[in-house]
């Protein structure tokens, strides 16, 4: 047995199997020209690896269609289009026969060519298609070198995925049927991969630094997600362990589900609101699951990242719809698209940056993108129309940009009322602050917009200069820091002298340890994944509102993180 620690990052124990999610990389043979009598059994070999990927792509298409239905399966018979196109087959075959290169030569030339050739097209969509070129093509090459080919969409039962890293768009084809935890060497708990994981309710671990050199597909493990704990082959005492833990963990769970219907109100009589945060309308099911009476942050940008394209204004439309429609008389904040720091749009062509967190990203980009953000803004106003919608900017640094950005929403809003679409003429604009910039005078954009939404990941990030994805410094990176304390504290006094609501949709407002310190800040409104809903709420059920003011004093006295959490236990 093995036992390995990483950051806790996902809660829940699991039990089950290793998958190592690891891209090998594709060495070519070595070079040598082909004599006549061996060209045929190269081309049987280009032949048999295309066989094999086509029935690869059928499989996967299959299961897209079950998992995200038709339109998206379909996209799967294009790429077998693709793949069988035969000119480029008789290309990559004359290559062999003509220029006496080896299969898998011939194979990554041809790929090369065409992929140029796509790219090079004037028709947009056919550009676009490059991209998914080069991914057929490296799963022919794969297969043509019996190179192994990850692929998470099709996982055994009970699988625990190993990997460096997990980026948004690989768990958005996350097979959920399967997949049991996964365990990163890269990250901290305020990543992206982090906060999927809880939304999608899976255990995981992030940050092991190193892992995959340490264990092999098929083995034993066992990982708990609150402690960063990890067993490879684990002895039958710990699996005993374990499968008593999450026994007991269920158990707790079902308990909890009790209070779902309950308003969150202290004892002492004061009310506060819990909502939940979302990347995808299917999201809202756990959210409305949990009892939480409202979204406090639709990611957006997860739209545009699981697509292929730039979603158009009816495809943004009808996501946003359908979760105003499925939250009916509930509050949705819909964020508008916060692309980079460690979320990329390969169809948007950005340069890599140096800091990309500091870079140009979010708000950045919607006010360069002029007509990408106004198909935005067109599309979350006409959602509008069925329910209550608030719009929110992210990455908010400096007060020119709510006005430019506000300049553009009017401008959206007459263009509709010009083709007599509907919206809501009250719709309600806020900001997310999570820049020191914005923090530090909040009592200043308070008076230019209708309400806060404090995001703490990337502000514990800025305020402290600590990256929220980098485990090298991860136990640096804290919301409990005084620093980020006494700038949310001003933040919720600023909200509430100027009289507009505030909220947190930062993963701190899930923390339940936090619970009772937020609710004697002031805070009114808690956004978060999903799965922290009911402990939240439990922690305000227990809380006496007048107590935790006071409580709230010592703790801001505190210097430093570690009197922090010493303090609040
Ligand atoms: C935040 O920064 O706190 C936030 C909620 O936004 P995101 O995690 O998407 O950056
Ligand atoms: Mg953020």
């Amino acid at each position: 047995m093995m036992r390995l620690t990483g950051i806790g990052a996902s809660e829940g124990v699991s039990i089950g199997r290793v998958y190592v999610f690891h891209e090998e990389e594709i060495v070519l043979p070595e070079e040598k020209l082909l004599t006549e009598e061996t060209y045929e059994s190269e081309i049987i070999k280009l032949e048999e690896a295309m066989k094999k990927s086509k029935t690869q792509l059928i499989s996967i298409r299959e299961k897209v269609r079950i998992k995200m239905g038709d339109d998206k399966a379909d996209i799967f018979d294009g790429h077998i289009l693709l793949l069988e196109d035969e000119d480029l087959v008789d290309e990559i075959k004359n290559k062999i026969m003509e220029d006496g290169l080896k299969a898998a030569h011939a194979l990554k030339e041809g790929i090369d060519e065409y992929s140029l050739m796509l790219s090079q097209l004037d028709d947009p969509y056919l550009r676009e298609r490059a991209a998914d070129f080069q991914d057929i093509g490296k799963r022919w090459l794969k297969n043509l070198l019996n190179i192994k080919i990850s692929d998470l969409s099709n996982l055994e039962p009970d699988t625990i995925i190993i990997t460096n890293d997990l980026t948004p768009s690989d768990t958005a084809q996350l097979d959920l049927k399967n997949c049991r935890g996964f365990v990163t060497e890269v990250g901290g708990k305020t990543a992206h991969s982090a906060i999927m994981a809880r939304s999608l309710e899976i255990p995981a671990v992030v940050g092991t630094k190193s892992i995959i050199s340490e264990v092999k597909d098929g083995q034993r493990i066992v990982i708990d997600g609150e402690k960063g704990e990890i067993y490879i082959e684990p002895t039958d005492a710990i699996i005993k362990e374990y499968e008593n833990i999450r026994e007991e963990q269920q158990k707790a769970k079902l308990e909890l589900k009790k209070i779902k219907d309950l308003k969150p109100i202290t004892k002492d009589g004061h009310e506060v609101e819990i909502w939940g945060n979302i990347g995808k309308p299917e999201d809202i099911d756990a959210v409305m699951e949990a009892g939480a009476t409202g979204v406090g942050l639709y990611r957006t940008e997860f739209l545009f990242m699981n697509s292929d394209h730039m979603p158009t204004e009816e495809e943004q439309y009808r996501a946003y719809r359908e979760v105003v429609e499925k939250m009916k008389n509930c509050p949705i904040t819909i964020r508008t698209m916060d692309i980079g720091g460690d979320k990329e749009l390969p169809y948007l062509d950005l340069p890599k940056e140096m800091n990309p967190f500091l870079g140009y990203r979010a708000i950045r980009i919607s006010l360069v993108h002029k007509d990408m953000f106004k198909t935005q803004l067109k599309a979350i106003l006409r959602a509008s129309a069925y329910g209550t919608v608030k719009i929110m900017y992210p990455m908010i640094t400096s007060i020119n940009e709510v006005r430019a950005a506000n300049v553009i929403l009017e401008e959206c809003k007459k263009e509709l009322d010009e083709i007599g679409k509907k919206f809501d003429r009250n719709i309600k604009v806020g900001i997310m602050i999570e820049t020191p910039s914005s923090a530090i005078i909040a009592y200043k954009f308070a008076k230019e917009v209708d309400f806060f939404s404090i995001g703490t990941n990337d502000l514990t990030q800025y305020f402290l200069a600590v990256d929220r994805g980098n485990e090298m410094v991860s136990d640096l990176y804290s919301a409990f820091n005084p620093a980020v304390l006494e700038a949310i504290q001003k933040v919720i006094d600023a909200a509430h002298d100027r009289g507009i609501p505030i909220s947190m949709c930062g993963e701190f407002a899930g923390n339940k340890q936090a619970t009772e310190l937020l609710l004697g800040m002031g805070l009114d409104a808690f956004s978060m994944s999903a799965s922290s809903v009911l402990q939240v709420k439990k922690k305000i059920l227990e809380s006496n509102y007048a107590e935790a003011q006071k409580y709230r004093d010592l703790i801001l006295s505190k210097n430093t993180p570690e009197e922090v959490v010493d303090a609040l236990r």
